[in-house]
């Protein structure tokens, strides 16, 4: 709550203790009038002149006595009371009450007519209050007048009339009994809303065992300022989640961009190193065989032989980044036909054939028959050779690769296996990223651009397809491409 509200629900919460305190002042009003009309009368053994006061009020009985133990008292009863010890129980309830009989005397004395809730019931009549005041002219020598009445009749009959008027359309306004507070008279017409109609209360003056509550009609400022702070709580708690969702994204894409940077540059160093390498071997052996220092034509075959692997090496290299970047850029043209994929492998294999040869590599093939798919042979060839050529680069000193094809579902299937370094789960995430290497190991030893994979997946995903490895390290990796079939 801010101080205007809680200024303003101060007054709000004075005025609704102003408004119980009229109804009290009117409940006040109704009992003196009481008063006068029984001190108005003359005879007070006849109980003729009580006949309007008893039968328009909630009055059950009245009651004069005195002194105690004197005269028996007087009671005055519409009806006739059958309880035949009202008398004595009168005067035992007297007896019992001589202090506050005393203190009513002393207010009368000096000119104040109060009038006493007793906090007592007479036998027999427990549902039946008991006021008490001093008359200002004894009735037949007895000064004390008691008016035994039924206060809830009294809220409903009496009260409600005042009530509905102070409640207007704008206040609730409830009796309820102190007991087990159950509802006398209420003004809310629907019971749910009952509970909450106690934002103020206040004691009946004369019913020290009722009470009244009351509550603005409509939304309190307690209630509308809690709306308002779970609303703000929900708000603040929805920021504070998108703040720590977006830190997170911040977070990862930071993190992302950093490592890209690395590899990046890792990139440059490879690619670098890749190039230098078959470079200065042409240069040597072109320099070499320029000179004309090589006698035997054996050898200088073999320096020639050496040039054109070596070339072969280097624009491998600048094809894959050439393939790479076009398909980076989206601007690389692929043409699907329908193609033979064990066609494709049988053409790889062919490629590598002297490579596989002098590096004492057995490559075994295990082909399914008839397996056709919609795709472009340069791609999937790609594909198949940045495949083989990792089998080979990490294969370590096992030597063995297995090429298997197949269909699984509407998915043809071509899997190259090895038995050499594997690859852990940690960075089996990552060596589809462009640039990637395994950054441990044998890295050292092999060469590498580190774009052979991601080209492979992003030809795989022209075609639809998907690529899966499984892999353990030191045991070998198992890469699967999936794309589909055509019949
Ligand atoms: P690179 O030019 O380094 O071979 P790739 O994108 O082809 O780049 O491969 C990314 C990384 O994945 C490699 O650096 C290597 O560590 C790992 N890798 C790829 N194929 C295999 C394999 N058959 N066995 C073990 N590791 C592999």
């Amino acid at each position: 709550m801010t101080k205007d509200e809680e200024v303003i629900n101060q007054i709000y919460q004075k005025q609704l203790d102003a408004i119980l305190f009229s109804v009290n002042q009117y409940s006040d009003d109704v009992t003196s009038s009481w008063i006068s009309k029984i001190e108005s009368q003359q005879d007070v053994l006849d109980s003729l002149g009580f006949e309007e006061i008893l039968h328009s009020t909630s009055i059950s009985f009245i009651f004069f006595v005195d002194s105690v133990g004197g005269e028996a008292p007087k009671i005055i009863a519409d009806m006739p009371l059958k309880n035949t010890d009202l008398s004595a129980n009168i005067d035992a309830l007297i007896r019992e009450h001589t202090p506050e009989i005393d203190r009513l005397k002393r207010y009368k004395e000096v000119g104040f007519q109060k009038i006493e809730p007793l906090d007592a019931r007479l036998p027999n009549f427990e549902n039946l209050a008991i006021l008490l005041f001093i008359l200002d002219k004894p009735l037949h020598g007895k000064s004390v007048c008691g008016v035994v009445i039924n206060p809830e009749d009294f809220i409903i009959n009496m009260l409600r009339p005042k009530i509905q008027t102070v409640a207007e359309n704008r206040f609730l306004i409830t009796a309820f009994k102190k007991e087990n507070n159950r509802i006398i008279y209420t003004t809310i017409d629907t019971l749910s809303n009952v509970q909450n109609a106690r934002a103020v209360t206040n004691d009946f003056w004369i019913f020290p065992e009722y009470y009244l509550g009351i509550s603005l009609k409509g939304k309190s400022i307690d209630k509308i300022v809690k709306e308002r702070t779970d609303f703000n709580l929900f708000l603040i708690l929805t920021l504070d989640m998108v703040l720590i969702l977006a830190v997170w994204i911040v977070f990862r894409y930071v993190k992302k961009e950093i490592r890209l940077a690395e590899t990046k540059s890792d990139f440059i160093s490879n690619v670098s190193h890749e190039i230098r390498t078959p470079l200065s071997l042409i240069s040597m052996f072109a320099e070499t065989l320029e000179l004309g220092r090589v006698t035997s034509e054996e050898k200088r075959n073999e320096y020639y032989g050496i040039i054109s692997r070596e070339t072969g090496r280097l624009s491998g290299i600048v094809n894959k980044i050439l393939n790479f970047s076009r398909l980076e850029a989206k601007k690389a043209d692929l043409h699907f036909n329908k193609m033979d994929l064990n066609g494709a492998v049988r053409e790889v294999i062919e490629t590598y054939h002297y490579h596989l040869e002098s590096n004492d590599f057995d490559c075994r093939f295990h082909p399914e028959d008839n397996l056709f798919i919609e795709a472009d042979k340069e791609a999937m060839i790609e594909v198949i050779g940045n495949l083989i050529d990792n089998a080979v680069k990490y294969s370590g000193e096992s030597k063995r690769i297995d090429i298997t094809t197949g269909t699984s579902g509407s998915y043809a299937f071509l899997s190259v296996g090895d038995y050499g370094n594997g690859i852990s789960k940690k960075d089996q995430k990552y060596i589809f990223d462009k640039f990637y290497r395994v950054p441990s190991g044998d890295i050292a030893k092999s060469k590498g651009t580190g774009l052979g994979l991601s080209l492979v997946k992003q030809i795989v995903d022209k075609h639809k397809g998907k690529i899966d490895v499984k892999s353990e390290l030191k045991k070998g990796a198992l890469f699967t491409v999936y794309v589909p079939s055509k019949q």
